[in-house]
């Protein structure tokens, strides 16, 4: 028998991946399956920016690159925020990496073990909780609630601090709630957190170009009192509708980069390079693509929740950021799984259980909207009479 190390019944997972391949079996059964459980943007990428991976193709850039990115990425990177946040960034502290997720992988891993404890937003993104329980620390959940539309409270996160937090994750706009975090509290947390400088805080912004309505993104890069313990997770993959081409970036503190950069060495050595250029394209060339894709999104939110408050049994609050709905189902009497189960097996509609993304997820689903219109009022009659029976 083949002994694993110990770490690995730790290891968590990302449910809707399994939601996928569900999915993707009822439809080899020839079941019609509304697929409104996964989270990526039903776009294209734009094609000015396919034709730049294209060209960097044609032109030989098939080697390895630097293992913290090239150089124009990582300019156009502190470029971006430059603008965007007022912020004055060094390439030199950029690592471009396969994905959003490989730089969550890389700072709980660096931060990370028995003893230590993180704090966390749950329901949050599966893969925080997974890899803090892997490392050996304690995942210490921050519980994100309806009734603040799905935002966390600075005091919240300042009451959970204790000597052996060694990292402060957060997320916003959010997955799975599509929860903002209004720049009250983020200011108040910026200014809780100057009396624990040692203290990493992780924040994931890949949701920041997608808000809607008044909502405002807040970077915490425009805090220079985080500036040396600030990693700022972001990435491509949801902006540009760029999931499939593994690029994120992120910005990491001067003693941290270092560690980071030979992590990534040993690990995947670089980003594929036409992906890297393919992300100067994104970030340098026309945006109206994003403009566009946002509108789209937000046609379809406003939707989407008037017409789950109107599904018996659930209640939606308005979400002002990302591309998901957390509707509460309590009203239904039905678990997360089971109201999972049933709307796929029953209704032909592939949402994720709110307890996908930790304990706090109780009594909620998460739809992605980002599928047509069409489809979506499809899902929803279906969903109404699958439950009125
Ligand atoms: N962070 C959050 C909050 C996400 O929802 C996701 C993807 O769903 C990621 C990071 C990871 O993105 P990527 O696909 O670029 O690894």
């Amino acid at each position: 028998m083949i002994t694993l190390a110990e770490g690995m019944g730790r290891l968590g997972t990302e449910t809707a991946f399994e939601v996928l391949a569900r999915a993707e079996a009822l439809k080899q059964q020839g079941k019609d399956i509304i697929n409104l459980g996964i989270g990526q943007p039903d776009f294209r990428t734009p094609d000015h920016i396919v034709e730049a991976a294209a060209k960097a193709l044609r032109d030989g850039a098939h080697g390895y690159t630097p293992a913290n990115g090239i150089l124009p990425l990582r300019e156009a990177i502190a470029g971006e925020w430059a603008t965007r946040y007022k912020a004055k960034v060094d390439p030199g502290r950029i690592l471009v990496v396969p994905g959003g997720k490989v730089t969550m992988f890389f700072a709980i891993s660096m931060l990370g073990e028995k003893g230590a404890e993180i704090i966390y937003p749950n329901p949050g993104f599966p893969i925080y909780e997974s890899v803090i329980k892997w490392t050996g620390a304690t995942p210490v959940p921050l519980p994100l609630l309806e009734k603040n539309g799905f935002a966390f409270k600075a005091e919240d996160v300042l009451q959970r601090i204790t000597p052996r937090t060694r990292l402060i994750i957060i997320n916003s706009p959010a997955n799975p709630t599509g929860g903002v975090t209004p720049r009250k509290e983020i200011e108040k947390l910026v200014q809780g957190l100057e009396k624990f400088p040692d203290i990493v805080v992780m924040s994931d912004e890949i949701y920041g170009r997608i808000v809607y309505d008044g909502n405002e993104h807040v970077s915490l890069l425009e805090f220079p009192s985080m500036k040396d313990r600030l990693i700022l997770l972001d990435g491509f993959s949801k902006t540009y509708a760029m999931t499939g081409w593994r690029v994120g970036y992120a910005l990491w503190p001067k003693e941290m980069i270092e560690g980071a950069t030979r992590l990534a060495v040993n690990c995947h050595s670089c980003v594929n390079a036409a992906s890297q250029w393919a992300g100067i394209a994104a970030l340098q060339g026309p945006q109206d693509a994003v403009d566009a894709m946002c509108k789209a999104f937000d046609e379809r939110r406003r939707y989407i929740v008037g017409a789950l408050n109107q599904t018996p049994g659930f209640r939606c609050v308005e979400p002002g950021g990302a591309f998901y709905a957390f509707p509460n189902i309590e009203g239904t009497g039905m678990t997360a799984k089971q109201a999972q189960t049933k709307l796929l097996e029953e209704a032909g509609v592939a949402t994720v259980a709110g307890t996908s993304f930790g304990a706090h997820g109780e009594g909620y689903i998460r739809f992605s909207y980002a599928n047509s219109l069409d489809n979506i009022k499809e899902a929803i009659r279906r969903i109404g009479d699958c439950l009125r029976g």
